[in-house]
């Protein structure tokens, strides 16, 4: 075991005595080249954003024009070809009323943007009464402080700061008719004080891949705006295809008043996010008065290399037959995932368009993840679990004969599990 030895501060990580991570020194498709030749078989797309697999040529091709030109220029006081395209292209993808694009350089700072555009709605209404949120049990939204607020406060990761964290309230996902009653209670007797309600629509992700009832989350999201109150979508995970349509409320079949995207939105090749916003919210910031505008403006909001990106990784899934391909993942996966079931530590498996769950009974021990990581990488592949899961979120384009590798160490690794007690 060679120790980590460098000034770099790894991302969630106890850094006492680390190991040395597996250096990558290139990507091709759903694979990743590691410095001692090594090449690992990506099940998880690098956090669930290179949706096209790596170095798409087209969006590299695209980005290469772009930085040819100019990387990037400030957007205050300026605006130029990418940024413009490509909120035109977005609204087009979202259509009518989500039509307000504001960019970001992370998924949690998209967040951020879509909770005070929510609270100056209010805010510039003269209503100061409505400063708490609704979110659910399960919730992630991001690394930030407001977004660490409306993560889950028991189970999340955040839990530590929760002493100093804003309350907002924490709810239970409706599983009935009478929940829904319940919820409506609620809404009668704190819609006042109710900012606006937040959601990973479909799926939650980092809070364990679970997944909700579409008839469920419509009608509660409906309640919700029949009391005028925003709801914010967070599609930083389920945005551009992972659940088998391009966004998720489309599936849903309700629209937020906000939408936040990020991950996949460059196709996983470089930061940038974007809040999208309805008129009506929008118009809410309209004045003569420059106070009543959105005090907002990351240094680097719509970078130009990054539009650029993500202009070429929105063309790809019309160029190519991206959502067919989670179609057919979604079936080889209903095929391939239940079986899964038959080890004695499988509680229950679960598929969703790109997404395939295998959900433990309890949460895996530190032993347990430090063997099953060890295990992925000596049979190359790279499987990240977490919490009670582990799951399989590859890239769209990841040919079959992969997939059936990831499938296979997926079997090995719970047969190994199963002896290592
Ligand atoms: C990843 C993620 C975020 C945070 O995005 P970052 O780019 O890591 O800041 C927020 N919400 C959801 C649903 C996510 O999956």
């Amino acid at each position: 075991m060679k120790q980590f030895n460098n000034p770099l501060w790894l991302p969630y990580t106890q850094m006492h005595n680390v190991e040395l991570p597996p250096v990558v020194v290139a990507t091709s498709g759903s694979q990743i080249h590691l410095e001692d030749h090594k090449i690992l078989i990506d099940g998880i797309a690098s956090w669930w954003s290179a949706c096209h697999g790596y170095n798409h040529p087209c969006i590299l091709q695209a980005m290469q024009e772009q930085l040819s030109r100019m990387p990037h220029v400030m957007l205050g006081g300026f605006t130029h070809a990418p940024a413009l395209t490509l909120a035109q292209k977005l609204s087009e993808l979202l259509g009518p009323d989500l039509n307000h694009v504001f960019y970001s350089e992370s998924g949690s700072v998209a967040v951020e943007v879509a909770l005070k555009i929510a609270l100056q709605y209010w805010i510039n209404q003269d209503n100061f009464a409505k400063t708490t949120f609704m979110h659910f049990q399960h919730s992630y939204h991001g690394d930030t402080f407001l977004t660490m607020s409306l993560c889950d406060p028991e189970q999340g990761m955040h839990r530590k700061f929760n002493h100093i964290l804003n309350k907002h309230y924490c709810l239970s996902f409706p599983a009935n008719v009478e929940d829904l009653l319940q919820f409506e209670v609620f809404l009668e007797k704190n819609h006042h004080m109710l900012a606006g309600l937040i959601v990973e629509p479909l799926v939650q992700a980092a809070g364990g891949m679970k997944f909700h009832t579409m008839d469920m989350l419509k009608a509660l999201v409906l309640r919700v705006q029949d009391f005028g109150i925003p709801v914010i979508f967070d599609e930083i995970f389920t945005g551009f295809g992972r659940t088998g349509s391009l966004f998720a409320f489309e599936q849903i079949g309700v629209k937020p008043d906000i939408i936040c995207l990020g991950k996949a939105l460059t196709g996983g090749v470089t930061p940038l996010s974007a809040t999208i916003a309805s008129t009506k919210l929008y118009n809410q910031f309209l004045s003569d008065k420059v106070s009543d505008a959105l005090m907002h403006g990351p240094t680097f909001m719509g970078h130009a290399l990054g539009c650029a990106a993500a202009l070429a990784s929105c063309a790809l899934f019309s160029q190519e037959p991206r959502l067919a391909q989670v179609q057919t993942i979604e079936t080889y996966f209903k095929e391939i995932f239940p079986p899964f079931a038959r080890y004695a530590m499988v509680k229950e498996t679960r598929v969703k368009g790109a997404i395939g769950v295998i959900q433990l009974h309890a949460r895996l021990t530190t032993k347990q993840l430090k063997w099953l990581n060890h295990y992925f990488l000596q049979q190359g592949v790279w499987i990240r679990p977490f919490g009670d899961i582990i799951y399989l979120t590859p890239a769209f384009t990841i040919p079959m004969h992969e997939l059936e590798i990831l499938i296979q160490a997926l079997h090995f690794a719970l047969s190994g599990l199963q002896n290592l007690l």
